[in-house]
């Protein structure tokens, strides 16, 4: 089996998740006592917020390149950075390690192909529905890609800081994002991106007007289809 090496905090509350889900996975897959063979550096995310706000993107992707190598040096066979936004540095991280960081909009956008999607709508903190390091991703796939409003856009991200990254899941919130998610059905979208870690916290397939592709979920598969080759 090979090693997973997880870049998380950011926030704990998924990175929690994403350990519950690769050992739950590693189980339904190989059954038994298997659980999955991981490791992790978790970082404070209040220095990464920091970071963001401060568009110091150059200063954090130094920060987590660094983080990577020690994960490297624990062993680590390949490594997720649980989080949709700081892949926003992804070419700095992958470039300070020799093992692969597997791209969470990779799996993510195989997964839509599969499921003919080709308009499809993304939720995620501000930086990944508005900068281009997550979209072209997605749009040199062949998707168009579409964001809601910018009033919406600031309450999806109030909602990911304020009350998810804290483990606050509330119905109020749910109930703006699947408003949010049914104004970007209206438009067309055919489906919807959790393009933030902590968003499959709050909605689901049977909460959300849309299809689903949880990127938490989809990035567990990734890597377990990785490191145990099914
Ligand atoms: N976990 C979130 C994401 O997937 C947001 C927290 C962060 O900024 O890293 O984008």
């Amino acid at each position: 089996m090979r090693v997973i090496g997880l870049l998380g905090g950011m926030s704990w509350e998924s990175t929690a998740y994403y350990y519950q889900q690769l050992n739950r996975g590693t189980r339904d897959r190989l059954g038994g006592l298997h659980s999955a063979a991981c490791v992790m550096h978790s970082v404070d995310f209040a220095e990464i917020e920091r970071l963001q706000e401060r568009g110091a993107w150059e200063e954090a992707g130094k920060y987590l390149g660094q983080r990577a190598q020690q994960l490297e040096l624990a062993g680590a066979d390949c490594i997720l950075i649980c989080t949709n936004t700081m892949h926003r540095v992804y070419p700095a991280i992958q470039a300070s390690v020799d093992v692969p960081v597997l791209h969470i909009a990779d799996g993510t956008a195989t997964a839509l192909q599969g499921a003919g999607v080709e308009k499809v709508a993304l939720l995620g903190t501000r930086y990944t529905m508005e900068q281009a390091f997550y979209r072209d991703r997605l749009v040199e796939r062949g998707f168009e890609v579409m964001v809601p409003e910018a009033e919406e856009r600031a309450l999806v991200h109030k909602i990911i800081y304020h009350e998810l990254c804290r483990g606050q899941v509330l119905d109020s919130s749910r109930e703006t994002y699947v408003r949010i998610v049914e104004s970007l059905a209206r438009k067309g979208a055919q489906a919807v991106i959790l393009g933030c870690t902590e968003i499959g916290l709050l909605i689901d397939e049977h909460s959300s007007p849309l299809p689903v592709f949880d990127t938490t979920l989809i990035h567990v598969q990734t890597a377990l289809e990785w490191a145990l080759g099914a």
